[in-house]
């Protein structure tokens, strides 16, 4: 009976995430740590079964479920502390370390965080596999670096994938290639005897 009592009081202080919440702050995180430099996978098949998972994940509470608790804000609501926005998947050390160390990881650190790995997870799928695998480090021209692949070469053509750029962004990229464009037209208009279309209008 003083079991049945005890465990009611357990459930009715602490604000927990629903299974489905749990799952949703996983997935929405790739199944991965969102620690910054962490991001390791939490979830994989176990030995035990063809059927068993290995979840070495958490879901963490960015303010804490029930009063004393890390984080604690008083003025949320119980539906507010139970809510998919006040959790952040991580890997079980990172789920203890922000409890030991609250000065460092504050609500907004740890909703920052939550933030970047999802923006990271979106990349990862958008890009069909990891978003650095395979990835090399590619430099273009002498203010464009960038991480990414080789995808083919024919003739002069370069194909490359830039995932992430390391020096340089986007617009550096273009200004570049307009550049070499440029370049490139000169060289035609010197050698060729004139453009395809005067060619073809001689034909007709
Ligand atoms: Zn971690």
């Amino acid at each position: 009976m003083r079991v049945k009592v005890f465990r009611s009081v357990v459930s009715t202080n602490r604000d927990n995430f629903s299974k489905k919440t749990k799952n949703r702050l996983a997935a929405r995180a790739g199944y991965r740590c969102s620690m910054t430099g962490c991001g390791v996978t939490t979830v994989g098949p176990s030995d035990e079964s063809p059927e068993a998972v290995v979840n070495v994940g958490v879901a963490a509470h960015i303010c804490a479920a029930a009063q004393n608790g890390r984080r604690y804000d008083p003025n949320m609501t119980a539906a507010e502390r139970s809510d998919i926005h006040n959790g952040i998947w991580l890997c079980s050390t990172h789920s203890v370390e922000i409890d030991r160390n609250e000065s460092r990881y504050k609500p907004d650190v740890l909703r920052n965080m939550k933030a970047e790995r999802e923006h990271h997870a979106a990349s990862e799928l958008n890009a069909g596999k990891g978003a650095f695998h395979g990835a090399d480090l590619i430099a273009i021209g002498p203010d464009v670096v960038g991480v990414g692949e080789l995808l083919g070469t024919s003739g002069s053509k370069w194909s490359i994938r830039i995932d992430h750029f390391v020096e340089g962004d986007l617009r550096t990229l273009i200004r570049f290639s307009e550049k070499f464009d440029c370049q490139r037209n000169r060289r035609r208009q010197a050698s060729w005897p004139g453009p395809d279309l005067a060619q073809s209008g001689r034909i007709r």
